[in-house]
């Protein structure tokens, strides 16, 4: 009945976590949600004001279909203080969150069968868009090295059909910041091999110090007319749900984006532009910054508490807002022997007894990671974490 294509991606993992978590809530019990993937804050009163007046001037119609151009030249104005490089707006394009812009880049770079390298644990939408567009996936594991990919591993990754490299930094689902020593291979690897690189930066405001982002252009220049970097307001500004993000890359891509986008969705959504450009004009930062301090809290009353996990390494969470546990030591009875059950039998249990959402790490292509969110009310994440600890502290195999 539905096209074949219909077999390539089911509803996202992360997604259907959020689901379950809210049917438990729903049918009466406690539950604390760690799955979410966004912060929970109070909206800037910059973005506010300008989504309001934006309204009130009564603005409805569409606008460019890859996005107002004063809004692409502030974009530019800022990606050219982030990389040290200047941008012009035919280099943007804005999109309905980065997801969109993601999809775009498959869309218009992948020829059916080409392959496309990613890390894993990967962002859960990533090999799905890739499958999508016709690519074709090839995993590169990076559970050995502390989720960093090894150059060596990447490099053999390689073929001929080889078409581009998914870089996500900080990364979702492991928090790990690419230092940028690996930015360099990365890098250098792209451009002697004439791959593409998509690089995701939607965490890049949230590095936790002494980790610090950098975007791949500024270590690499040469990478740039190979280079695709994906961002999005969703994070940064805490408005996941007003679905605004944007990519940049050479003219041509974009002029290929914004012929996709005038058939798919159009402009993004014109009262989210009107504010985040309100905010790109007037913000003075300050926004940002207590975003920072409430995630930086957030972190280390959640690391405190992490702490006392016997059989479960304390995730180093070096960006974004996800703390990354690594269960392989609980699933297997020892550490050399093959897992006996998945995360996902620990998140059932968490969601049962425990009353806790977590999101398995099967959902990132690892069976033996669990992720949990630190972007949500500070008084559950406590909670939360304390009966977490407590689970797997007494977790029996
Ligand atoms: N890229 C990564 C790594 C993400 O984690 C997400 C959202 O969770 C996105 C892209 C999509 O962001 P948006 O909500 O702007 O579409």
């Amino acid at each position: 009945m539905l096209a074949h294509r219909t077999g390539l991606f089911a509803t996202s993992g992360t997604a259907n976590a959020r689901a379950a978590a809210q049917a438990a809530a729903a049918s009466g019990k406690e539950i604390v949600d760690l799955t979410a993937g966004e912060i929970w804050a109070e909206l800037d009163t910059t973005l506010r004001a300008g989504a309001i007046s934006a309204i009130q001037h009564g603005i409805t119609r569409y606008t460019d279909t890859v996005g107002l151009l004063e809004l692409r030249q502030a974009v530019s104005r800022k990606l050219s203080l982030e990389t040290g490089q200047l941008w012009n707006p035919d280099e943007v394009a804005l999109t309905t969150g980065a997801k969109q812009a993601l999809f775009n880049a498959s869309m218009v770079l992948l020829n059916p069968g080409d392959e496309v390298i990613i890390p894993v644990p990967y962002w859960t939408t990533f090999p799905a868009q890739v499958s999508i567009a016709g690519g074709q996936p090839v995993f590169v594991d990076t559970r050995a090295t502390a989720y960093i990919p090894r150059l060596e591993d990447l490099r053999a990754a390689i073929t001929p059909a080889t078409r581009a490299i998914i870089v996500n930094t900080p990364s979702n689902p492991t928090g790990v910041v690419y230092d940028q020593a690996t930015l360099r291979g990365i890098g250098e690897l792209a451009v002697a091999h004439g791959l593409w690189v998509i690089f995701d930066e939607c965490y890049g405001a949230f590095a936790h110090e002494p980790c610090a982002h950098q975007s791949m252009v500024s270590v690499v220049p040469e990478v740039r007319s190979r280079l695709v970097i994906i961002n999005a307001f969703s994070k940064a500004l805490a408005i996941t749900g007003w679905r605004l993000g944007y990519m940049a890359a050479p003219r041509e891509v974009i002029k290929a984006v914004k012929a996709l986008q005038s058939h798919t969705t159009s402009n993004p959504n014109v009262i989210a532009q009107h504010a985040v450009l309100a905010y790109l004009e007037a913000g003075d930062g300050a926004y940002e910054r207590g975003l920072r301090t409430q995630l930086r809290n957030a972190r280390s009353v959640g690391l405190g508490i992490l702490s006392s996990l016997k059989r479960v390494p304390r995730p180093t969470a070096q960006g974004g807002f996800y703390f990354y546990l690594d269960l392989s030591c609980l699933l297997q009875r020892t550490c050399k022997d093959r897992l006996e059950k998945s995360a996902d039998d620990v998140a059932n249990v968490l969601l049962s007894r425990a009353g806790v959402a977590a999101v398995s790490g099967t959902a990132f292509g690892d069976p033996a990671g669990m992720r949990l969110s630190y972007g949500g009310p500070i008084d559950k994440l406590e909670i939360g974490l304390q009966r977490l600890v407590e689970v797997l502290n007494t977790w029996d195999p």
